[in-house]
């Protein structure tokens, strides 16, 4: 079931298509991915003062010492994940202000996005329910250790860096399952790990740079 958006909110279609033209110049092949970005209303999830650039390929701050993440890395993290297949159930650790969320709604069945910083969690909350993506389940928890009560997951994506890959985070994915996920402290690297039948096989991608994985709630 995909949910579109259609472009709720005032920023015109002139600047989403830029966006995505840019996505389109800097890789990004997936029309499924590309769709959900021009629909995901990006400009409601920041500060009103920081909206005028909230279509520009960076990344902005959401407070709380935490980032929206530019489009391009969204876009490229959720074409991996999908891998060119529609996707089940997903599990994103770090739901910031919501927007990755609001993308991956699009383009997964159902969405389990995890935040520990309580003030972030429930204004992503809001805002997700007020454009009334109900595929998504937003929840007040340290992520670090997945979302075991809602495993096995067939696609994990991690927005926050951990300083190595995680054993229990893969135990959760389902076999055939992917998950994209920057690991690093100074450099960070981002990865991908695939899981089938066979077990587990990791492939280090490209240089990212993402705030840190941080324990317990907040
Ligand atoms: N996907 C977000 C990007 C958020 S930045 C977006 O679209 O805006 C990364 C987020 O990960 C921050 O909000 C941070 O608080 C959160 N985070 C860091 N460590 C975490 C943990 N252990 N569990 C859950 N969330 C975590």
């Amino acid at each position: 079931m995909n949910t579109r958006l259609n472009g709720i909110g005032m920023t015109s279609q002139r600047t989403r298509l830029r966006m995505i033209e840019r996505l389109r110049e800097q890789g990004i092949k997936d029309e499924a991915v590309l769709a959900a970005m021009f629909d995901a209303p990006r400009h409601l999830f920041i500060d009103e003062a920081l909206a005028s650039r909230a279509y520009d390929d960076v990344s902005l701050p959401i407070n709380f010492n935490q980032t929206i993440s530019q489009p391009y890395i969204v876009a490229r993290m959720i074409e991996i994940l999908r891998n060119g297949k529609p996707l089940g159930r997903v599990l994103e650790i770090g739901t910031g202000c919501g927007y990755q969320a609001a993308v991956l709604a699009q383009v997964a069945r159902e969405v389990y996005t995890v935040e520990r910083i309580q003030p972030l969690y429930e204004r992503a909350r809001r805002q997700l329910r007020d454009l009334k993506l109900r595929n998504v389940s937003v929840r007040y928890a340290d992520g670090s250790a997945g979302l075991p009560e809602a495993a096995p997951f067939d696609g994990i994506i991690m927005a926050a860096a951990a300083p190595m890959l995680s054993a229990a985070l893969r135990e959760q994915l389902a076999t055939g399952g992917r998950m994209v996920l920057p690991v690093g402290t100074q450099e960070q690297w981002l990865y991908v790990v695939e899981r089938d039948a066979n077990g587990f096989r990791e492939t280090k991608l490209e240089p990212v740079k993402f705030v840190p994985l941080l324990m317990g709630k907040a």
